[in-house]
């Protein structure tokens, strides 16, 4: 990562299917282009058994094949020590040694008791081998389960505490809640670079999962862009492309430390955007 200028990185998931993954391959290819500082590859949580042909795969792929930095997202809810170990072991082999470390989404299963928390994880992984880069993942419309900003703070800053480098959002679209979001942390003193998680919308699929899942508010201005353009796939994916490019000028010209963009495995998407926003990041 260079340190004159902002960090662009990309996000990516595994699929689940054969053709899914041939296209994941193209989809990194184009990427690679576009020289990010970074590209990241998430893992379902509960994972052990296939992360070999999914998370690690692709990460192997971006890191060695494309040469780019890769990042291995690590859910470790339902992890053991031993197998967290087994797992830093075969990315140290494939020389990735940047890993998002993350406690995950919880379903009805029951949790292992090794790490109930991202911060356990962190903590894990910097004393084992500290060579790791270890990020972090933070909220700036607040974790759905913190029972106020108060307590979100307080384990935000012991996770960066327990050796978290840097840090990288859940998707917002309103940018006042990011810049408010960073003032607590300054207040706070976690002081690690804060990359923001932009997810361009442009699909009514998106839409319906956002509205389902997602607590992160939806300004005005974003419902009204959907409300109109929804049933209109160009003008949908349009309005959206340009949110997103919106939303990155603003960060980039308030000096955000980076912008991590959330590909849904799009690269035509991440080309769009990138061909208006490439000269800010050496501006
Ligand atoms: P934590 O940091 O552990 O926080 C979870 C909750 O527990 C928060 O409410 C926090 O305030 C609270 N908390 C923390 N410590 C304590 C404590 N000691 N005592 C009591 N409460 C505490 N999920 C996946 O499954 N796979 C992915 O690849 C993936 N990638 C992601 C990438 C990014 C950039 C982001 C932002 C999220 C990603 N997620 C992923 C989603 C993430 O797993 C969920 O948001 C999950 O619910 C929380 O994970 P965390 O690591 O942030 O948890």
């Amino acid at each position: 990562m260079t340190s004159n200028s902002k960090i662009l990185s990309f996000e990516v998931f595994p699929p689940t299917t054969q053709i899914g993954s041939t296209n994941l391959v193209k989809t990194l290819d184009s990427l690679r282009t576009l020289s990010p500082d970074f590209i990241s590859v998430t893992c379902s949580n509960n994972n052990y058994d296939n992360i070999g042909d999914t998370t690690i795969k692709f990460a192997d792929y971006v890191n060695n094949t494309l040469d780019i930095p890769a990042v291995a997202h690590l859910p470790a809810a339902y992890l053991d020590k031993a197998q967290v170990i087994e797992i830093l072991e075969r990315l140290k082999d494939k020389q990735i040694k940047k890993i998002l470390a993350l406690r995950g989404d919880i379903s009805d299963e029951p949790m292992k008791d090794d790490f109930k928390f991202a911060s356990d994880l962190v903590k894990f992984i910097k004393d084992y081998d500290d060579s790791f880069e270890v990020l972090g993942a933070c909220y700036p419309d607040i974790h759905p389960e913190s029972v106020n900003r108060v307590s979100d703070f307080h384990y935000l800053k012991e996770k960066v505490d327990a050796g978290c480098d840097r840090l990288i959002t859940q998707l917002f679209f309103d940018n006042d809640s990011f810049y408010d979001f960073q003032e607590r942390c300054a207040i706070a003193e976690i002081n690690t670079p804060i990359f923001a998680g932009i997810m361009p919308v442009i699909n009514r699929n998106q839409i319906l999962r956002l509205l389902k899942n997602c607590n992160t508010p939806l300004p005005a201005k974003f419902i009204r862009i959907l409300e109109k353009y929804e049933h209109n796939l160009i003008a949908l994916r349009d309005a959206g492309i340009a949110y997103a490019i919106d939303q990155i000028v603003d960060l980039v010209t308030e000096d955000v430390a980076g912008i991590h963009l959330y590909t849904m495995n799009n690269a035509n998407t991440a080309h769009s955007i990138h061909a208006s926003i490439s000269s800010l990041f050496t501006f």
